[in-house]
C-alpha cells in the first residue's frame, strides 16, 4: 500500500508505549514496577472531580467554542496574571485536548514547509515528531551536562540558519530535570529577537519546581518576548489530570486564531466536562497540590540519595518536573546473563526482562547514554524499583 510518506516516517511515542507495556504485564499478573510514563500517581483532587459530575448534571455535556469556553479563558488569562505577572484577553488564549494538542496546533500556524525548529538535546519525544507532522524541521542544538543540559547562545548560535522559525524551550525540562534561570531566559530572548524567531515556551511543569527555585516564564523577560511567545500549560501534571486531555495556550491573538481554526477542524472543542472541571481547578485554593508537590520532592531526595550509592551510573540532579536522568554509558560493553548492554534500549530491554522495571531508554530523548526515570510512583514502588535496579547493575559483569 502506499501511504503517507509523511505518517510512516513518524514514530510511536516511547513514553506511552512503555508505559502501555509496563500496565499490560501489570494486568497479566506480572509484577512490574514502572518508572515510565509522567503521570501523577495520585487521583485528580475530589474538588475537581465533583465539578465534572455537576458540570454533566447541569447538561455541560454539548459542543462549545472551538477554543473554550470563555469563563475558562478568562480564569486562564487570571491565572498568567496572577502566576506570571502576563496580561492576557482572552482572543489571546485556547483551551485544547491537552498541551499536546496545542503545540501541534501552534506548529501548524507557523510552519511553512522546510521551515526550521531549534530543539535542545535531549528533548521531550514527541517535539521532533509534532514539528514534522507540521512540515518543518526539527534541527537538533546539542547541549552540555554540565550545564544541565540547557542551551546556550554559543550551542544556538551554531544551529541556526534562514530558515529558522521557531525556538523550543522547556523549563522546568522533561526529561532532564533542569529549571532555566532568569538570565538564562533573557539571554534567549535576546537571540529570538536578534533573529526574529517565535519562541515556544513549553511551561507544563511549572508548578513542580523544587530547591526554592522560581519558575520564570520568558514570556514576562520583555515587551518583545511577550510578543513573540506563544506559552503552552496545561492541567495534567500539576492537577493529576492527564486523562481529562485539557491544555491551553496563549500569545499572540492572529496565531491563536490560527490555532482555533485549525483546531476547529480536527478536533473541535476539548472535551466540555474537563473544561469546566478545570475551571472549578483554577478557581480552588491549591492546597492538595502543594501536598503533591512535597511528595515529589521527598521521591526526588530519595532517589538521588539511592542512585548516588550505585557503582557504575550517575543522576543529573533534577531541579523540577519527575524526572531523574541516569547515565548507564559505564555499562556499555558489559555483559548481564551473556547479553551484551551497548545502548540504552539494550539496558531498558534487559532491565525489564530480568527484573520487571520499566525506564524509558534516553533514545527517545536523543541521548543513548541515558535512562529516564520517572518519580510519578509511590515511595515503595520507587523502593523496590530501585533494588532491583541495583540487583541487575550488580549483576552486570
Ligand atoms: N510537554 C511536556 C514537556 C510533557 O512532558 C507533556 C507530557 N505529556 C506534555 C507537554 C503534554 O501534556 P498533556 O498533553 O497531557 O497536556
Ligand atoms: N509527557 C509524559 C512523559 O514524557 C507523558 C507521556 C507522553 O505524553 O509522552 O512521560
Amino acid at each position: 500500500m502506499n501511504l503517507s510518506k509523511k505518517a510512516e516516517k513518524i514514530q510511536a511515542s516511547i513514553t506511552l508505549a512503555i508505559t502501555a507495556k509496563a500496565k499490560q504485564m501489570k494486568s497479566e499478573g506480572i509484577d512490574v514496577i514502572g518508572f515510565g510514563a509522567g503521570e501523577p500517581d495520585f487521583n485528580t483532587p475530589q474538588y475537581i472531580q465533583e465539578a465534572a459530575l455537576d458540570a454533566m448534571k447541569n447538561g455541560f455535556t454539548k459542543y462549545t467554542p472551538a477554543a473554550g469556553i470563555a469563563d475558562l479563558r478568562q480564569e486562564i488569562a487570571n491565572k498568567f496574571k496572577k502566576d506570571n505577572n502576563l496580561n492576557y484577553g482572552i482572543a489571546q488564549i485556547i483551551v485544547s485536548t491537552g498541551a499536546k494538542q496545542c503545540i501541534s496546533n501552534v506548529l501548524s500556524a507557523i510552519l511553512n514547509p522546510g521551515d526550521e525548529v531549534l530543539i535542545a538535546v535531549p528533548y521531550w519525544v514527541s517535539y521532533p515528531e509534532l514539528v514534522k507532522l507540521a512540515d518543518g524541521i526539527p534541527v537538533f542544538v546539542s547541549t552540555k551536562a554540565e550545564n544541565g543540559f540547557k542551551y546556550t547562545i554559543e550551542d544556538l548560535e551554531k544551529s541556526v540558519t534562514t530558515k529558522t522559525k521557531a525556538i523550543i524551550i522547556n523549563s522546568p525540562n522533561n526529561p532532564t530535570g533542569s529549571v532555566y534561570t532568569k538570565e538564562e531566559l533573557s539571554n534567549i530572548a535576546e537571540f529570538a529577537k536578534k533573529k526574529d524567531i517565535i519562541i515556544i515556551s513549553d511551561e507544563i511543569y511549572e508548578k513542580l519546581i523544587y530547591n526554592n527555585n522560581l519558575h520564570i516564564s520568558i514570556a514576562s523577560i520583555s515587551e518583545d518576548a511577550y510578543n513573540r511567545t506563544i506559552v503552552i500549560n496545561g492541567m495534567s501534571k500539576t492537577y493529576a489530570m492527564t486523562g481529562w486531555r485539557l491544555g491551553y495556550a496563549a500569545g499572540n491573538s492572529k496565531i491563536i486564531k490560527l490555532m482555533s481554526n485549525i483546531q476547529s477542524h480536527t478536533t473541535g472543542n476539548a472535551n466540555s466536562i474537563s473544561q469546566y472541571a478545570s475551571l472549578c481547578a483554577l478557581k480552588h485554593d491549591s492546597s492538595d497540590i502543594k501536598y503533591m508537590i512535597k511528595e515529589f520532592d521527598n521521591r526526588r531526595k530519595y532517589m538521588i540519595s539511592r542512585i548516588e550509592n550505585i557503582q557504575g551510573i550517575t543522576a543529573i540532579k533534577p531541579q523540577g518536573a519527575f524526572y531523574v536522568m541516569i547515565n548507564i554509558s559505564k555499562l556499555f560493553g558489559r555483559k548481564v546473563d551473556g547479553v551484551e548492554i551497548n545502548d540504552s534500549l539494550g539496558f531498558s530491554s534487559e532491565l525489564l526482562e530480568k527484573e520487571k522495571v520499566a525506564v524509558i531508554p534516553g533514545s527517545g530523548f536523543g541521548v543513548n547514554n541515558y535512562i529516564r526515570l520517572s518519580y510519578a510512583t509511590s515511595m515503595e514502588n520507587i523502593k523496590e524499583g530501585l533494588d532491583r535496579i541495583e540487583k541487575f547493575i550488580n549483576g552486570i559483569n
